[in-house]
């Protein structure tokens, strides 16, 4: 029972120091976000300790009698927030959750039709070095000039191709997508409809967003992004699906569910269908909304910079860097250098190499966990801002580092913990 500074000081300071990290910058990678307490404690329990192959009330060990209850509770409670008819909270994350739900839906060589992962699509889209890329044929459409999807080619390289599946999803993209319209066209290809919510489940659970539960055949998400919860994933489908999906899950791809990230999982869906939750991912899009328009007004648009789609409905703003003479990796370690931590990222015909980009993805969720209110969203964006204008240097970043700082320490992070 020797605690973690005393038995292994080594990684005891790497958690330290990321406490400390997480604590003093400002995190405004899209999909990460801060868990509860009550959550953490939970992902750190005992029930790390206990193998449950199978589901509630059919397990292939002995001994399940209280991980049953908590994975149950996880079941009813995500059934609950998403109005759907069937969920598995098993899947370790948002890949194992997509690959056991294409693996449910369509066999290797089926035809799957995606958002390019240059466009905003994820890996398990169809990315040619993914699973779904190696053994998959995969098809996928764009976003127009306008950066929105171009649902007219959806619909001609579905007729076209006759996928077995259409996945709507996306990682990088800052507008909803028509789910019914999707729906039309896998419908009119005879294609099942998969829909990755990962990015935006906190705001569908909010009602910020329109739900995808009701239009398709099956929805994956990550726990861990706009849901705020552990890192994992689950889905969610029509009862028709259950079987499929279950065996497909396991023993399909995993072997024993981790219970204490599935009881993790149970406590934050009880706080995503609170209140608190709701006005939480209403700051999540205002801020979004602020950090988009200060983006887009003359004094910043003057040096090259702009924002794809010209906004944003959703928790991200994606910053187009193509007119600027900063590249989206000079730009990401800009704001590194004043706490502010972003990712660099492809805009769609990306003239600059995938390890530089021309642009940035810039999410709220995790500020606005902290607290962050419309007010301390127009101080960072005008942080951001100042930074990727010309005249940067060692003063101004001094300055604006400063500012950052002022509001970490105006919004604490996890104050109890050390
Ligand atoms: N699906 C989408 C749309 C995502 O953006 C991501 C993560 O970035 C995933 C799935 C994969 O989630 P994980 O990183 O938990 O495997």
């Amino acid at each position: 029972n020797t605690p973690l500074h005393e038995l292994d000081p080594d990684v005891a300071a790497t958690v330290d120091a990321e406490l400390r990290r997480q604590q003093s910058t400002l995190e405004m990678i899209a999909s990460e976000n801060f868990a509860p307490v009550a959550v953490m404690e939970a992902q750190g329990s005992v029930l790390t300790n206990k193998y449950a192959e199978g589901y509630p009330g059919r397990r292939y060990y002995g001994g399940c009698e209280h991980v049953d209850v908590a994975e149950q509770i996880a079941i009813d409670r995500i059934k609950d927030l998403f109005g759907a008819e069937y969920a598995n909270v098993q899947p370790h994350s948002g890949a194992s959750a997509n690959q056991a739900a294409l693996f449910a839906m369509a066999q290797p060589g089926d035809t799957i039709l995606g958002l390019d992962l240059a466009h905003g699509g994820h890996l398990t889209h169809g990315m040619r070095l993914n699973f779904s890329g190696k053994q998959f044929n995969v098809v996928a459409y764009h976003v127009d000039e306008a950066g929105l999807v171009d649902m007219a080619e959806v619909e001609r390289l579905a007729k076209e191709h006759r996928p077995k599946v259409i996945i709507a999803g996306w990682s990088a993209y800052p507008r909803q997508l028509d789910f019914a319209e999707f729906r039309r066209i896998a419908d009119e290809v005879e294609a099942y409809l998969w829909v990755d919510m990962a990015h935006f489940a906190g705001l569908v659970a909010a009602g910020l967003h329109p739900n995808p539960v009701a239009y398709a055949d099956v929805v994956t998400s990550t726990t861990h992004k706009t849901l705020g919860g552990p890192r994992g994933g689950v889905i969610l489908a029509k009862k028709e699906f259950a079987k499929k999906l279950n065996s497909s899950v396991f023993p399909g791809f995993q072997g024993g569910p981790l219970e204490h990230v599935i009881a993790a999982k149970a406590v934050s869906f009880k706080v995503a269908a609170s209140e608190e939750f709701k006005e939480r991912q209403q700051r999540t899009l205002d801020g979004a909304r602020i950090l988009a328009e200060r983006l887009v007004q003359d004094d910043v648009t003057a040096h090259g910079v702009s924002v794809l789609s010209g906004g944003t409905d959703v928790h991200l703003v994606l910053v187009d860097l193509r007119n600027s003479e900063l590249d989206g990796q000079q730009a990401e370690d800009r704001l590194h250098e004043v706490g502010i931590t972003v990712n660099r990222n492809a805009v769609p015909n990306d003239p600059r190499p995938p390890m530089v980009t021309s642009g940035l993805r810039i999410g709220t969720p995790a500020l606005a966990t902290r607290g962050f209110g419309a007010e301390d969203f127009t101080e960072v964006a005008d942080i951001i801002a100042e930074a990727l204008k010309p005249g940067y240097d060692e003063d101004k970043a001094a300055a604006l580092k400063a500012r950052v700082t002022a509001l970490a320490d105006k919004h604490p992070l996890y104050p109890g913990l050390k």
